[in-house]
């Protein structure tokens, strides 16, 4: 299955999830599935280091169960970083035999120890996929609505997305954000630059605060003083920040349905409640 022929048919819904970091945890996500055959996800995507475990195998693990085991079409994320050709060669040449054609194609950011690879920028690992697997994998790429954090400025930014697009991306999942008009605003960039592929809106439900600030302080994202009042005057009740977390989320993709977006990728955080809760809600709107 290629997700970007998803879109010709409806307003995609899909889930993100981590792998965990200790592998004791992996059984928690594996209940998680569990708890969202529910919600038929179009895909569901499983991320590469970011928070997460940062060992491919943990990302094609997950990503080889949810195909077998789950039925579901998975997408693994790749971040190019620190990596040769011969490891994506490695990479994708044993996830293509699971089943997993679907491959979020990134940077990824700096960590400690990584040693300089091939790749310096998303677009030479898109333009490296293409040419050597084409038509065999579907190439997703990130974006951001209010631009990248390291970006001199956003015409820029959205340059350098059309670049992505150009060496093969077939559809796009943006970063989070908490106000749909940044939404808005960079659609209408990426109509100007002619960025005609689906555009899929990252949301991310608040659970607590903590997360939210460093997210926050990792990409830079505006948040709203509606958002903030709601971390504030909650912050102390897990439950009533939960839920609040949730109309808030229900609230920006009801907003961006009737707008016409493309489609909806839920950041879970590995919380099949939450994100049950919001398919409820949006389930015949989708
Ligand atoms: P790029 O597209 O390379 O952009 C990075 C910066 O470089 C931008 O400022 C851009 O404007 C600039 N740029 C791009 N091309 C050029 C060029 N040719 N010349 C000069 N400047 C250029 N990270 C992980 O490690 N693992 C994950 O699983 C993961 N999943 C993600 C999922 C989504 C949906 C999103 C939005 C992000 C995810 N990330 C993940 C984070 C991502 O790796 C970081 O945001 C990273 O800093 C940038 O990745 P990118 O692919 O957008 O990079």
């Amino acid at each position: 299955m290629n997700t970007a022929d998803l879109f010709k048919q409806k307003t995609v819904f899909s889930l993100e999830v981590f792998p965990p970091k200790r592998e004791s945890s992996l059984q928690s996500i594996y209940n998680a599935f569990e708890n969202l055959k529910e919600i038929h996800p179009d895909f569901i995507s499983v991320t590469y280091g970011a928070g997460g475990s940062s060992n491919i195998n943990a990302t094609a693990n997950i990503a080889d169960r949810l195909v077998h085991n789950y039925g579901y079409t998975a997408v693994a994320h790749l971040a190019g970083i620190g990596l040769k050709k011969a490891d994506v060669d490695h990479i994708i040449d044993n996830l293509l035999p699971m089943g997993v054609n679907n491959i979020l194609a990134l940077r990824g950011d700096e960590r400690e120890g990584i040693e300089k690879g091939d790749f310096e920028h998303a677009v030479d690992l898109i333009s490296y996929i293409k040419g050597k697997y084409g038509d065999k994998v579907n190439i997703i790429a990130a974006c951001y609505p209010e631009g990248h954090i390291e970006a001199h400025n956003i015409v820029e930014d959205v340059k350098h997305l059309k670049e992505k697009v150009d060496a093969g991306a077939s559809q796009l999942i943006t970063q989070l954000f908490f106000n749909n008009d940044s939404f808005y605003r960079f659609k209408e960039r990426c109509d100007l630059v002619g960025i005609k592929v689906p555009i899929q809106a990252g949301i991310m439900p608040v659970a607590n605060k903590k997360q939210i600030e460093r997210i926050v302080t990792l990409c830079g994202v505006e948040l709203p003083t509606k958002f903030t009042k709601i971390m504030s005057r909650y912050e102390d009740n897990p439950e009533a920040l939960r839920d609040a977390g949730i109309a808030y989320a229900i609230d920006q993709i009801v907003d961006l349905i009737t707008q016409g977006v493309d489609g909806i990728h839920l950041y879970t955080m590995n919380n099949p409640y939450i994100a049950t809760r919001i398919h409820e809600a949006i389930k015949n709107l989708i």
